[in-house]
């Protein structure tokens, strides 16, 4: 047993209050873990004696990030098509292929270290946990490998062999359906916790409704959860399948019909809106209001979406500037929703929280209340703790 005292806390953010404090904001509060776990918290000069303490100057401590939506395992380089598209082009999803070339191409050791690389990058940014796709490899072994190195730095793996249709299979999208709800599924499962696709009519790499309902009927069968990536560039059944099928959580939701609201907020406690404004910020899309969501009483979580394409960022706080700047949120819902909101579409009570019996996973802000991560946009200013140092 090792146990550490964590003193000094200028604001403690629990994200464990209710109603109108559900940031759970505590001033003069001090926090004891004992083994990654959170054994104490409470007044800091009724603090319990730990083997360590860790003095935090005046700072805010907050529940770290999660970021329940990334697509960590890829290699190769996509800032040209970055620049493209900012000179005007339109991007339709098929820039994918040109990364699921590359991956193919990388030796295990190789996409190891990249996503280490990734994952130390974010958690310098306050992310404790994370989710990462597979989605890059598309052929039986390439999926498997991809989710064999990602079960090696998070529990939290998703399956998404249905990200695009490749292009080998281009004149018979059936075939590569039968394959992903098939020999594929089958070998994947074993390292992954849940199943995803990329449910988007208007693109021609995409899957149409029906066709992710399928996939998703045999990932539910395979024992995994559900997630979505909804109605990202245009309206679609994204939504409203994701809520039918009892998906934890319909990622992007950017193009909503009042239909697709009232879907959502009718399951606020099975599917979560997963929140992506980093793609909207890199691709210039417009940004779904998630204002209205909250109002709708719809369960909403933020996330980056990291990937080479629409949005090659690990950064939480940019996120949750951008969720406050562009989206509508105050910055109290931003970061209740880039924690226990994205805790909770991962369908996960010990994260995303401060609370005892929890995972003591700590993000210090250089920053004497959560207010700044909106505030200073782009500064540096959140970083996991690592309390057994
Ligand atoms: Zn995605």
């Amino acid at each position: 047993m090792s146990s550490t005292l964590v003193t000094g806390i200028g604001e403690l953010i629990t994200c464990d209050g209710t109603g109108e404090d559900q940031l759970g904001i505590r001033s003069g509060a001090a926090l004891v873990a004992t083994d990654g776990v959170i054994a104490w918290i409470g007044p800091d000069a009724q603090a319990p004696a730990a083997d360590r303490r860790i003095d935090v100057g005046g700072r805010a401590i907050i529940p770290g990030f999660v970021d329940s939506h990334t697509h960590l395992v890829f290699a190769g380089d996509r800032s040209e098509e970055f620049a493209a598209r900012m000179a005007g082009r339109p991007y339709d999803g098929g820039g994918i292929g040109v990364t699921v070339a590359a991956t193919r191409d990388a030796d295990d050791a190789v996409l190891r270290a990249l996503v280490a690389a990734r994952l130390a990058e974010a958690r310098a940014q306050g992310t404790t946990t994370i989710e990462i796709k597979s989605g890059y490899g598309l052929t039986v072994a390439d999926e498997v490998r991809a989710l064999r190195i990602a079960t090696d730095f998070t529990p939290e793996t998703t399956f998404l062999g249905a990200h695009v249709v490749p292009a080998e299979f281009a004149a018979d999208r059936d075939a590569y359906l039968d394959l992903v709800t098939g020999p594929m599924l089958a070998a994947a499962a074993p390292y992954a916790r849940w199943i995803d696709v990329f449910c988007e009519p208007s693109s021609p790499h995409a899957f149409g409704g029906d066709e992710a309902r399928r996939i998703l009927q045999a990932g539910a069968q395979a024992g995994l959860g559900l997630r979505v990536h909804g109605n990202q560039l245009g309206p679609g059944p994204g939504v409203r399948l994701a809520v039918e099928v009892g998906a934890a959580s319909v990622d992007h939701c950017t193009h909503l019909s009042y239909a697709d609201v009232e879907a959502l907020s009718g399951a606020w406690d099975t599917t979560v809106a997963t929140l992506l404004p980093g793609v909207e910020f890199c691709t210039r899309s417009p940004y779904p209001d998630a204002s209205r969501l909250l109002a709708a009483g719809v369960t909403i979580a933020l996330a980056t979406d990291c990937n080479p394409g629409t949005c090659y960022s690990s950064s939480m706080p940019w996120v949750i500037s951008l969720a406050v700047t562009a989206m509508g949120l105050t910055p109290g819902q931003a970061l209740y929703a880039a924690t226990a909101g994205s805790a909770a579409s991962l369908r996960r009570t010990d994260i995303g929280r401060l609370a005892v019996g929890g995972r003591a996973d700590l993000t210090v802000l250089d920053a004497p209340s959560h207010l700044h991560l909106a505030y200073r946009p782009g500064v540096p200013i959140a970083r996991a703790i690592d309390l057994d140092s």
